[in-house]
């Protein structure tokens, strides 16, 4: 979520905008209805029909396709905030018909960034490490050639509560309640909740209430939606190493589910290269377990890396190759093996995870 396209007004809409501009930040200027509907669909354009695969995958692995930007058709609107957004067209139908229904439910939303180009994936690349460092931006932020946002297909809502826009991610967490009844009538306009909580060693990302994304068709939206799955499940592009990896995130008091999420990088870049194995399960080892092994992480260091403030232990069920694969290895062919541990140390939470052992316990 972020206000990629804040920049680049349209000399026709300038004036207009400025206005609105002029009343401030996200906090201001919803006074009267939550947003002018009859404006934005005045400025959309409804012209040819957008020659895309509208089930496209992009994700961490799976770049835009070549020729994307010549073949889809984009809306053009400038949303409650003064803000310019571009979304697909048909995609732009449908959230507005989205946002009518949860108008009548007392929910009001708007639509924060939806379509960008390459270049300002890169931009808020930057901009985010300043802001957030780079830690939080591995994390969060696509790499450029590499976010479903250059579809178009993606939408990242905010809310407006009382008549505020709440636009920042920090904030927006805080209204899960709101976010129910909005995932709720997701897919009877066809869209699908993307990124989904716990989800992160199939999609690549950790949870966002607020990223949306279009499949243009309502059949498929409530099949994924209902069944809580991801889009990388549903269409069966999932690396079979990972594809049954449940992951538990325990009830620790220490770390959030994105601490957790974040740690799993290393342990998914160490894994990746293990042919033949699979990954049932990882789980969280329990606050006090990974208070112990910070002093172990302690001891593992070398002496000019810093202290290690905090450890994560998780445990999982990892299954062996097939006979052939562990020829000259110590594995057991084909065998679920029930104890084996993954310890991931760092120093404060602006520091990546650093995956320190591995093995059986
Ligand atoms: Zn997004």
């Amino acid at each position: 979520m972020t206000k990629a396209t804040k920049m680049s007004w349209p000399a026709g809409v300038l004036g207009a905008l400025l206005s609105l501009a002029l009343l401030g930040g996200c906090a201001l200027g919803h006074s009267q209805a939550p947003t002018d509907e009859a404006s934005q669909k005045a400025a959309t354009t409804p012209e040819a029909q957008s020659d895309i695969d509208f089930m496209v995958l992009v994700n961490k692995t799976h770049p835009l396709p070549a020729g994307w930007e010549d073949a889809v058709n984009l809306a053009h609107f400038t949303n409650s905030e003064g803000w310019d957004v571009d979304v697909e067209q048909t995609a732009y139908n449908a959230y507005l018909e989205l946002k009518e229904d949860l108008e009548a439910e007392g929910v009001y939303v708007d639509l924060d960034s939806a379509f960008r180009s390459t270049q300002e994936q890169q931009r808020i690349v930057d901009d985010f490490t300043a802001k957030y460092g780079a830690e939080y931006v591995k994390q969060y932020v696509a790499v450029p050639g590499y976010s479903e946002h250059h579809t178009g297909l993606a939408l990242d809502l905010f809310l407006i509560i009382d008549g505020k826009g709440v636009c920042e991610n920090e904030d927006m967490v805080t209204y899960p309640e709101v976010w129910k009844k909005i995932h709720a009538k997701l897919a009877d306009h066809g869209f699908i909740l993307r990124y989904l909580p716990g989800k992160k060693i199939e999609t690549g990302a950790s949870y966002e209430p607020w990223h949306i994304r279009y499949v243009n068709d309502v059949q498929v939206a409530h099949k994924i939606m209902d069944e809580g799955i991801t889009l990388e499940r549903y269409l069966g592009a999932l690396d079979p190493a990972v594809a049954e990896c449940v992951v538990d995130y325990g009830n620790s008091t220490v770390y959030s589910e994105s601490d957790m999420d974040s740690a799993l990088d290393p342990i998914l870049a160490e894994f990746g290269g293990w042919a033949g194995c699979s990954l049932k399960s990882l789980t969280f080892a329990g606050d006090a377990v990974c208070a112990e092994e910070l002093a172990h992480a302690n001891s593992l260091r070398a002496e000019e890396m810093g202290e290690f403030t905090q450890a994560i232990l998780f445990t999982s069920v990892l299954h062996s190759p097939s006979a052939e694969l562990c020829e000259g290895t110590a594995w057991q062919p084909d065998t679920d093996y029930n104890d084996y541990k993954w310890l991931l140390a760092r120093r404060g939470t602006d520091d990546s995870w650093q995956l320190l052992t591995w093995g059986l316990g």
